[in-house]
């Protein structure tokens, strides 16, 4: 059983012109720890993606801040995020984003999700505390929700609210601060919502004034990540810059949909470092969010900072020349072999007209395509798995060998070098649909 703070519809209070107190922020008690063991990090937070309604999910602008987020799930990071140390927060706290949950995860599952449940007497959403062993956050369905960022009158913004939701996570109770008012002065932990929500997004005084009681002034010794660069790829080195890392640190990464379960997802501990940089190679467990410099010896986690797993977007590929395998291929009906990507040997480079790439162990006959992209996926599909991201080129490049195989040259222009370029084969199978090859990283040479 776990005491709920509500965030209600209407600001009720004001028809009854009670004395407008002042005294500002209050604390529930408790706070969400670093700790390495059992439940002690708690900064992690996540969302389930349940919410009913269209607007809560059509905002499908993606940004380079947000990688991997569009709609609730941006809305909803960005509600963590305004708290952070290098945003309104500038306290010694910071959220760690954790993507999508596939399920709502329980009373400790620091989870953000839809329902009705509890949901009566004009509530729009609710956090259940105590906090410091997890906390857990109900959008009230049966109000019309909105991912923004423009928010319509009688539709209540996703974003305002889970951020007033999240002070309450991070321990802060209402403020008594006057709710009335112009909605741009209200304070974000006041209990009623001002008009659609949208201006308590971000924080005022009181409220940062709150965290900063909980959790302390932001340090001057605090890890702050300034830059990556590197490979973005899993198994990759990726060089994460700053100022004020430990000689030691442990580095987390977003993983995905585990919900708090008192382990600690996407982390790679007791990484050796300088005051400047960190590189660490990308766990398997790792996916777009954001990535952290931990170190839990002084109590120091450095501000989150946003990498888009799977992306050449470091300059990640590798220096140029390099040719990598990724993922693996499936065995054709026909052929009764796995089907293979490679090249036929020569450089990836402008100055060669012939440089191709290879199909091996496919299908006889069959038709085959080349699919391409600037990132590289891991997607589950009905026929077999996608290794190149979405919106990737397909290209007809005609029928495979009577012995299943294909080559296929690769144009390489002047504007391509340097960059990085993902291939996957799919041949026609009678029976699966497509039989496929692995994913193949190519970086191309002048
Ligand atoms: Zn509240």
């Amino acid at each position: 059983m776990k005491l709920q703070f509500s965030f209600v519809a209407f600001a009720a209070a004001a028809l009854f012109a009670l004395p407008t107190l002042s005294t500002g922020y209050s604390l529930i008690g408790g706070n969400l720890g670093i700790g390495t063991t059992g439940n002690g990090y708690q900064r992690d937070f996540r969302i389930f993606n349940n919410a009913a309604d269209a607007t809560a999910n059509d905002n499908g602008t993606t940004s380079a801040s947000y990688p991997g987020a569009t709609g609730a799930k941006q809305a909803i990071w960005k509600s963590g995020e305004i708290w952070n140390s290098n945003k309104d927060g500038n306290a010694n706290f910071d959220f760690d984003f954790q993507g999508s949950a596939t399920a709502a995860g329980g009373l400790n599952g620091n989870t953000i999700s839809w329902g009705t449940s509890g949901c009566s007497g004009g509530t729009l959403a609710y956090c259940q505390t105590p906090i410091s062993d997890g906390w857990n956050i109900l959008m009230c369905e049966g109000w019309t929700w909105n991912d923004g960022p423009t928010v319509g009158s009688g539709q209540i913004d996703i974003q305002g609210v889970a951020t007033h939701e999240l002070g309450h996570a991070l321990g802060l109770g209402h403020s008594s601060v006057s709710c009335s008012g112009s909605c741009a002065n209200v304070t974000t932990m006041c209990p009623t919502i001002c008009g659609t929500g949208v201006e308590q997004r971000s924080l005022q005084t009181d409220d940062k004034n709150g965290l900063a009681a909980i959790y302390g002034a932001k340090p001057a010794n605090k890890p702050t990540i300034t830059g990556l660069s590197g490979s973005f790829l899993v198994g990759g080195t990726l060089v994460i810059t700053g100022t004020n890392f430990p000689s030691t640190v442990n580095v987390k990464f977003t993983a995905g949909t585990t919900t708090n379960t008192g382990t600690i997802p996407g982390v790679v501990y007791n990484v050796a470092a300088t005051a400047t940089s960190v590189s660490v190679t990308i766990p398997s467990t790792a996916v777009d969010g954001n990535v952290l410099v931990w170190a839990p010896g002084i109590s120091r986690l450095s501000n989150p900072f946003p990498i888009d797993i799977g992306s050449s977007g470091g300059g990640g590929g590798g220096p140029c020349g390099t040719v990598a395998n990724y993922g693996s291929g499936s065995v054709g009906s026909q052929s009764g072999t796995v089907a293979n990507i490679g090249t036929n040997g020569t450089s990836p480079s402008a100055a060669n007209t012939n440089f191709a790439l290879t199909l091996t162990g496919g299908n006889a006959n069959q038709s085959c395509q080349l699919l391409m992209s600037s990132a590289q996926a891991t997607a589950p599909q009905l026929w077999g798995t996608l290794y190149v991201r979405f919106p990737y080129t397909s290209m007809s490049v005609g029928a495979t060998t009577a012995t299943g195989t294909k080559s296929t040259v690769v144009p390489i222009s002047a504007a391509m070098v340097g960059t990085t370029q993902y291939f996957q084969y799919l041949v026609f199978d009678p029976t699966k649909g497509y039989q496929h090859t692995g994913g193949l990283r190519v970086t191309y040479c002048p």
